[in-house]
C-alpha cells in the first residue's frame, strides 16, 4: 500500500473505532436509564471480518462484545449493543436461560451428536436466550426510537425463510429444515411477544409457504414452537429450565429425526 493510503485506511480504524465507542456509550447509558446496570466492565470492539452481527464473550471479570464490520455499517449498531448487553445484564443477574452449564447439560444428556446438529441445537438454545434478552432490548430500542415500528416489522418479517433446504443429503436437510422451522417460529414469537404488526402478513405468510415444503410429519411439530416461544416463562429457575430445555430438544429431534426407522 502506498503512504498515502495507508494514512487513510488508519484514519478510518480510528473513525470506526470511536462510532463503535460512542455507540457502547449510548446503549450502556439506555438500559442503566431504563433500569439495567451492566457495569463498568464491558468492552465493544470491532471485528472487521466476522460473518455476522456480533456476538458477547466473558473477559477478566467483564465482557467483551465483539461487533462485525458490516453491524457499523448497517446502522444497527447501537442496537445491536442493546441486545448483547442484554445478555450481559442476563448473566450478570444469574438469569437461568443464561446458565451455559443447563445449557450444556440438555445438550449433553442427547448422546453423541454430528458437529451440524450440535451447532443446531445450541443455535435452537440461543434463540431462546435471545427472546430473553430482547425482552430487555427491544423496550429499550423502542423507548430511544433506535428502530421506529415500521423498522421492527421489516427487521423481524426479514428473518423468515420461505424455502427449504434441498440437497442430496436428506438427513441433513432435515435438520436444517426443522432448523428453519424453529427460527420462523422464533420470529413469529417475537412479533406476539412485542406486538409487532406483521404488515401484510408478509411474515405468516413465508412461513405458511414453507411449511407447505416441507414434509408434512416435520411441519405439525410447527405450533409447538410458535406457542412455546410466544409464551416462553417468566418464573424461570434453574430447575424448571433444564426441563422446559429437555422438552424443547425432545421435540426439535422428533421434528428433525422424521426419517428414522422407529
Ligand atoms: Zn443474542
Amino acid at each position: 500500500m502506498n503512504p498515502r493510503a495507508e494514512t487513510q485506511t488508519a484514519n478510518k480504524d480510528l473513525e470506526t473505532t470511536e462510532i463503535v465507542r460512542k455507540a457502547r456509550e449510548n446503549a450502556s447509558r439506555m438500559l442503566r436509564d431504563a433500569g439495567y446496570d451492566i457495569g463498568n466492565n464491558v468492552d465493544a470492539v470491532i471485528d472487521p471480518k466476522l460473518p455476522f452481527m456480533g456476538y458477547t464473550a466473558p473477559q477478566r471479570g467483564g465482557f467483551k462484545i465483539v461487533v462485525s464490520g458490516g453491524s457499523v455499517e448497517s446502522g444497527l449498531l447501537e442496537g445491536l449493543l442493546v441486545h448483547e448487553m442484554s445478555h450481559v445484564y442476563r448473566i450478570r443477574t444469574q438469569h437461568p436461560s443464561h446458565n451455559g452449564t443447563i445449557l450444556q447439560e440438555a445438550v449433553g444428556n442427547l448422546g453423541k451428536m454430528r458437529p451440524y446438529q450440535e451447532k443446531i441445537l445450541f443455535d435452537l438454545l440461543n434463540d431462546i436466550q435471545d427472546l430473553y434478552a430482547d425482552d430487555i432490548s427491544f423496550q429499550v430500542i423502542r423507548k430511544n426510537k433506535i428502530m421506529n415500528d415500521s423498522q421492527a416489522t421489516d427487521f423481524l418479517q426479514s428473518w423468515v425463510k420461505d424455502k427449504p433446504a434441498k440437497t442430496d443429503d436428506v438427513k441433513k436437510d432435515n435438520w436444517t429444515n426443522a432448523s428453519i422451522m424453529e427460527h420462523n417460529a422464533r420470529a413469529l414469537a417475537q412479533m406476539h411477544r412485542h406486538g409487532v404488526k406483521d404488515v401484510d402478513n408478509r411474515a405468516k405468510l413465508a412461513n405458511q409457504k414453507f411449511l407447505a415444503s416441507i414434509p408434512p410429519k416435520m411441519a405439525e411439530h410447527y405450533p409447538y414452537f410458535e406457542n412455546l416461544l410466544t409464551n416462553l416463562r417468566q418464573d424461570l429457575t434453574e430447575d424448571n429450565y433444564g426441563t422446559l430445555l429437555a422438552d424443547v430438544l425432545k421435540h426439535f429431534l422428533e421434528a428433525a429425526n422424521i426419517n428414522r426407522l422407529k
